[in-house]
C-alpha cells in the first residue's frame, strides 16, 4: 500500500466472476479489506457473503457479516447485473421488472444500507456500474438500458444528497467486457460490435477494475456525480 492509500472496508457485489471479481482483486492488491457477495459458488481468496441483491434480507444479513469480519463498508461497489434480451414486442413484463429489480432496485438497495454507516463516518465511495447501453440504448435491450440508465439519475441524486457529507457517487460505464455475460455473443455479432469500438479491441475485466479502484480511491476525492466511460471510444459522442 502506497502512503496515498488508506485502507478500507470494501464490498462488491457480483463478485464471484466477471467484472466484480477483477474489481475485488485489484482492490484487495491495493491493500483493501474487500468482501465480494456470489449467490452461486465464492471465488478463492476473497472473504465471500452469499446474497441474492434482490432480496433486502439478504442484503441487511450480507451487511451484518462484512461489518463484523471488516467494519463498516466505506467503498460499496454496486456491481451485480443481469441481461435478458428480447425486442420490445415480445419482451414479458416479468423480463422487464426482473431485470431493472437487480441491476437498479438492488442498487438502491444497497447504497442505501451502505449509507447508513458512511454518513456517520463522514466519508464514503459509492461506485455503480452502468454500460455504454445506458446513454446509447440498444435494440433488444429496452430492461437492460433501462435499469443502466436509472442508475445514473440514482448516482447523481445521490452525488447531490450526500456530498456534503464527504461520500462521492460515481457511475463507471462499460463498454463491450470479456465476461461470462458477452460470452454467448455469436461470432459474426463480436466481430460487428468490434468494428465499431474506436480502439478495436474488446477490454477485459481488469480494465474495468482500474477506473473503479481510481475512483474508490483518496485522489478521486473531487469526483462525484459523473458517469465515466471505459468502452474503448464507442459510445463517444452520448
Ligand atoms: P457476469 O455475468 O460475468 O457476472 C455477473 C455477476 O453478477 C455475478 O457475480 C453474479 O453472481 C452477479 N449477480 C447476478 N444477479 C445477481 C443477483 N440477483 N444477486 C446477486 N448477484 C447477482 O457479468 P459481468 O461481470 O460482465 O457484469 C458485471 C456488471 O457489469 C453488470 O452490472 C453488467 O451489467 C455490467 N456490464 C458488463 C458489460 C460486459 O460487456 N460484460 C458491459 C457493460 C456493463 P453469481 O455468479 O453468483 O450468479
Amino acid at each position: 500500500m502506497d502512503n496515498q492509500t488508506t485502507a478500507r472496508s470494501v464490498l462488491v457485489t457480483g463478485g464471484s466472476r466477471g467484472i466484480g471479481l477483477a474489481t475485488a482483486r485489484t482492490l484487495a492488491a491495493h491493500g483493501h479489506r474487500v468482501a465480494i457477495t456470489y449467490r452461486s459458488s465464492p471465488p478463492e481468496g476473497l472473504f465471500a457473503v452469499r446474497c441474492d441483491v434482490t432480496s433486502t434480507e439478504q442484503i441487511e444479513q450480507a451487511f451484518l457479516e462484512v461489518e463484523a469480519a471488516q467494519g463498516p463498508v466505506e467503498v460499496l461497489v454496486s456491481n451485480a447485473g443481469i441481461t435478458d434480451d428480447g425486442l420490445l414486442m415480445r419482451m414479458s413484463e416479468s423480463s422487464f421488472t426482473t431485470v431493472v429489480d437487480t441491476n437498479l432496485t438492488a442498487a438502491y438497495r444497497v447504497a442505501k444500507r451502505a449509507s447508513r454507516a458512511m454518513l456517520k463516518a463522514r466519508w464514503g465511495r459509492l461506485v455503480f456500474i452502468s454500460s455504454v447501453v445506458g446513454l446509447s440504448g440498444a435494440a433488444g435491450q429496452i430492461n437492460y438500458a433501462a435499469s443502466k440508465s436509472g442508475l445514473i439519475g440514482l448516482s447523481r441524486s445521490i452525488a447531490r444528497e450526500l456530498g456534503g457529507r464527504g461520500i462521492t457517487s460515481n457511475v463507471v460505464a462499460p463498454g463491450y467486457v470479456d465476461t461470462d455475460m458477452t460470452a454467448t455473443l455469436a461470432e459474426a455479432r463480436r466481430e460487428e460490435l468490434v468494428r465499431s469500438i474506436p480502439l478495436g479491441r474488446t477490454a477485459t475485466a481488469e480494465e474495468i477494475a482500474a477506473v473503479v479502484a481510481f475512483l474508490t480511491s483518496e485522489t478521486a476525492s473531487y469526483v462525484t456525480g459523473a458517469v465515466l466511460p471505459v468502452d474503448g471510444g464507442l459510445g463517444m459522442g452520448h
